[in-house]
């Protein structure tokens, strides 16, 4: 056992592998999101646990950025997937499960209309942009700051603390960055404003909960507010649902708040795993793809394995019903958190909806948009996380806290323990 630069105690074998890949993967790893965390190496995971290479084991609060909503390797899906994928995975043509697939998803949405599968949220939000484009023969989007969208040119940014999008890295184009007319979120004024001064103005794209910055719920009314201002200037209006669908309830932001979009992307939770997205909508615009009015394409969609999946995790999540527990579940780690936080005199904040929520530095205050985001202590929260990682409690550095159905009583007392443990480190 040994000690990284970064200070995170890995094994000669997490150590190793990481060398290893620095030569043939640019800064070993896969996603530029992966560049932040610790480069531990995970052998196994198992319900709300993951097993690292070096012989540690962690409760898993990142659960591969949200998707495992069932846990780690849930033996119904794994089991479905792979009889599924015993006659095939892609016949460039059509196959039943997907038909029943699409027909699953309208029925547990119960709003749309119509479904297309992709395989990624990033693809998806561009079929919904570009829906969107046109039906309305307009080029621009509202959208939040501090969201995120993908990672293309026409939605990546950085934002700065006027609100201004930078483009997030070299090689992205600048000018696809006026593509979209930056807005602060919970703010139905400004979205107002933006309304009224553009004419080039498509769709509104919001992630219905702020989470990719925070936790940030909408206020209330703000859902609503958005639903009528889309209305009332003929704009579509979009829900990136990528985080909170089938996971803030099995129908999503747009069922717990009961504001129905045009259109929502889905993907993460949806197939639990397995890499699957989905755009969902109205008949009206989705059939522009069906009469090749509007591209969409796609070699990967709507495989055997990704109908296969989404069949068996939204069966799993209509038959098991797991999201009161979940919320409990939410709620008893939020309190254990702000427990631990008071005994060792950390002032941690905890807010958002209990099976995504996050913890900051935040100096005290309640988080409403990206500006109170970029004020809290970012770099003392990641130095925690990589406290809690030490002890045993798996976290990404951006303060997000996701929990799955696999959850348990027992991850819970396991949790409190080295909670206690990381933060009388930390402090
Ligand atoms: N939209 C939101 C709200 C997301 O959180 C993400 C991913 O984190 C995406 C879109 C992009 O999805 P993917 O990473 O599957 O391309």
């Amino acid at each position: 056992s040994s000690t990284a630069a970064d200070g995170v105690r890995v094994s000669a074998t997490s150590a190793d592998l990481d060398a290893r890949a620095h030569r043939t993967l640019p800064g070993g790893v896969n996603s530029n999101v992966r560049l932040a965390a610790p480069k531990l190496y995970f052998e196994r995971g198992e319900g709300a646990r993951l097993y690292d290479v070096d012989g540690n084991e962690y409760i898993d609060y990142l659960l591969g950025q949200g998707p495992n909503i069932l846990g780690h390797a849930p033996a119904k899906l794994q089991a479905d997937v792979a009889a599924a994928v015993s006659s095939g995975m892609l016949f460039g043509a059509q196959h039943e499960a997907e038909v029943r697939a699409a027909e699953r998803v309208v029925e547990i949405l119960g709003w749309p209309d119509m479904v297309r599968f992709g395989v990624s949220g990033t693809e998806s939000v561009q079929a919904a942009l570009r829906l969107a484009r046109a039906a309305t023969g307009k080029r621009r989007f509202i959208r939040f700051e501090g969201q995120y969208h993908g990672w293309l040119d026409n939605t990546l940014a950085n934002w700065d603390a006027e609100g201004n999008a930078l483009v997030a890295g070299a090689g992205q184009i600048a000018d696809y960055l006026r593509d979209f007319v930056p807005t602060p979120w919970n703010d139905l004024a400004a979205v107002r404003e933006r309304l009224e001064t553009h004419d080039d103005i498509a769709a509104i794209i919001t992630e219905p909960i702020m989470l990719n910055a925070g936790s940030i719920p909408p206020e209330d009314g703000y859902l609503q507010g958005l639903r009528a201002l889309a209305d009332e200037f003929g704009v579509v209006l979009i829900f990136d649902e990528v985080i909170t669908g089938f996971r803030v309830g099995l129908g999503g932001a747009a069922e717990r708040y009961g504001v129905t979009p045009d259109l929502a992307v889905y993907g993460k939770a949806i197939a639990a795993g397995w890499p699957v997205s989905a755009l969902a909508g109205r008949r009206d615009l989705m059939e522009r793809f069906g009469t090749g009015e509007v591209n969409h394409s796609g070699t990967f969609n709507a495989s055997v394995m990704a109908t296969a999946a989404v069949l068996s995790a939204t069966g799993i999540l209509q038959e098991t019903s797991p999201y009161a527990r979940m919320e409990e579940y939410g709620r008893s780690l939020q309190e254990l958190i702000r427990a631990a936080a008071a005994k060792h005199d950390l002032p941690l904040h905890v807010q958002g909806v209990p099976m995504a929520f996050h913890v900051s530095f935040s100096g005290g205050r309640t988080l409403k948009d990206n500006r109170d985001i970029l004020a809290c202590d970012a770099p003392r929260y990641a130095a925690l996380s990589r406290e809690l990682i030490r002890h045993g409690v798996w976290v990404a550095a951006r303060g997000v806290w996701y929990i799955s159905a696999a959850h348990s009583d027992a991850e819970l007392a396991d949790t409190e323990e080295r909670v206690d443990r990381a933060f009388a480190a930390h402090a």
